[in-house]
């Protein structure tokens, strides 16, 4: 059985097991064992009411424990090794502009290179941002036309409102700590890194890449300096002609290279255990979750799914297929292990590492570009989240009986674009940032009571379209480099 079948087989295992536990693992169950607080016993906290827990307790809260454990330990590696793999294959990929170093290039010497890569970052920021839009815009569209606001009863609404009380007022405090980072300027200004150590250390994943960009971009200077002195004194070039002996631009360069290539080897050690890992994180959501919370807001929940399987089917699947020159087959299976791990762990900063890899390995895209894009992409690309944010904003307008004129939906379009930049690519980023967009267009701030119902099980879906459109968009890029180590462009 081939990688990517094995983890979406993790996939809908856990989501079979975590639907049965829910279903079957309800509170009578826990009484039937001597539990009577639940929640309190997962906590290991003392309860009178779970004195007489029993044998077969303890062995379920062992089982759940193990389970959650696995889960987190397989998220965390994936953090793990996202800093340095960005940092090491960026640096490596930026500095192999000019021809040498990453072994990429062609001698295109410091100043091309630099050339180049402006033209990458241009190149994926414009399509980044069309995407965006095109996803905002579908959101609206939909959202207008099926009007799903309509659908919520309200008796819906208030059982809602009453039920989510502190998880609003929770989520409304986080975002006015956050708002202030919400403004263009701070987002502009928060590119900037005051100390890169600290960058590294947060992992804040955009001053990463300025840092290993600088870096690359240096190296790639120096090499063209150091290659230049080595064609005038006619030498060949390399350690004989560096600044410290025996340590060239060229040597740092390539020992990023080896750094990089390290981190993807361990990664791929990670990914070994991606079926388990997915398996436990569909598990424990789906077994927390439960089908039930869809009921109600289904409209709003159809609506949602059906706007990002339109925008991955027509806009990914159009830009895969004929911009990207990919097979419909090898865009289809080639980033199911990504998609996998978006689906299950909601969130694209874990995802990268995998994303990454799917990207070269199995789209055929240069590190170079793989290394570039991805990562950019996990931090300011989310367009499942921007098109969720569009049609959660026209439905709590709808619910409220609010008409949005067509100014306030172009302000929609603004805040949401801007807020899917600055959401972080974790479970539940998206949320906090729509409170921003909810204060700007002027909602009521009960609306979101109605969306956190359902936000757990969107956020799985939305991340992987957030995922897709990176990894789509890196094949875009490679596929307009010039091509040089093509393996991107043959045999696609
Ligand atoms: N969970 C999403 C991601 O990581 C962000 C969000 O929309 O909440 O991409």
């Amino acid at each position: 059985m081939s990688g990517p079948i094995k983890v979406l087989l993790g996939v809908l295992l856990g989501l079979v097991v975590g639907m049965a536990c829910h279903q079957f693992w309800t509170p009578s169950a826990w009484q039937s064992v001597g539990v009577g607080d639940a929640r309190a016993f997962m906590a290991g906290a003392v309860n009178p009411a779970n004195a007489d827990a029993t044998l077969a307790a303890q062995g379920v809260r062992f089982v759940i424990r193990v389970n959650a454990l696995i889960g987190d330990a397989f998220v965390r590696a994936l953090r793990f090794i996202a800093v340095p793999l960005v940092l090491f294959s960026l640096i490596a990929g930026v500095a192999s502009l000019g021809g040498v170093g990453g072994g990429a290039g062609g001698g295109r010497g410091g100043a091309g290179g630099l050339r180049a890569l402006g033209r990458v970052g241009g190149r994926t920021l414009g399509l980044f941002a069309v995407t965006t839009v095109i996803a905002i815009t579908l959101g609206l569209v939909l959202a207008n036309v099926i009007a799903p606001g309509r659908a919520v009863s309200e008796a819906t609404r208030a059982g809602l409102a009453e039920a989510n009380a502190s998880a609003v007022s929770e989520r409304v405090a986080q975002a006015e700590r956050a708002a202030a980072d919400v403004s263009v300027w701070r987002l502009l200004l928060n590119v900037v890194p005051t100390n890169p150590f600290d960058s590294l250390a947060r992992g804040d994943m955009l001053q990463v890449i300025v840092l290993a960009v600088l870096v690359g971009a240096a190296l790639l200077l120096l090499i063209s300096r150091e290659q230049n002195k080595a064609d005038a004194e006619g030498g060949s070039g390399g350690d004989d002609h560096a600044a410290l002996p025996g340590l060239s631009a060229v040597t740092i360069a390539r020992a990023c290279e080896a750094l990089g290539v390290v981190f993807i080897t361990i990664g791929g050690w990670i990914l070994r255990l991606a079926p388990i890992g997915v398996f436990c994180l569909m598990a424990r959501t789906s077994a927390d979750v439960g089908p039930e919370v869809v009921r109600g807001l289904a409209a709003l929940c159809g609506v949602v799914v059906l706007g990002l399987a339109i925008h991955m089917l027509f806009v990914y699947g159009l830009l895969a297929v004929g911009v990207a020159r990919l097979s419909v087959r090898r865009a289809a299976l080639g980033l199911l292990p990504a998609q996998a791990v978006a689906f299950s762990s909601s969130s694209s900063a874990a995802t990268l590492p995998v994303t990454i890899r799917c990207v070269r390995d199995n789209l055929g895209v240069r590190e170079r570009v793989a290394s570039f894009v991805c990562p950019l992409g996990a931090t300011v690309n989310m367009d499942g989240t921007a098109l969720y944010q569009a049609v959660c904003a026209i439905f709590i307008a709808q619910v409220y009986g609010i008409e949005l004129s067509i100014g306030q939906q172009i302000l929609i379009v603004l805040m949401t674009t801007l807020s899917s930049v600055g959401a972080p690519g974790i479970p539940g980023g998206g949320i906090v940032m729509f409170i921003t967009v909810m204060q700007a267009v002027g909602l009521p701030m009960e609306g979101l009571a109605m969306i956190l119902a359902v936000d757990r099980v969107l956020d799985m879906v939305r991340t992987v379209v957030n995922v897709t459109g990176d990894a789509v968009v890196a094949a875009v890029i490679d596929r307009w480099e010039p091509g040089d180590e093509s393996m991107a462009n043959a045999g696609r």
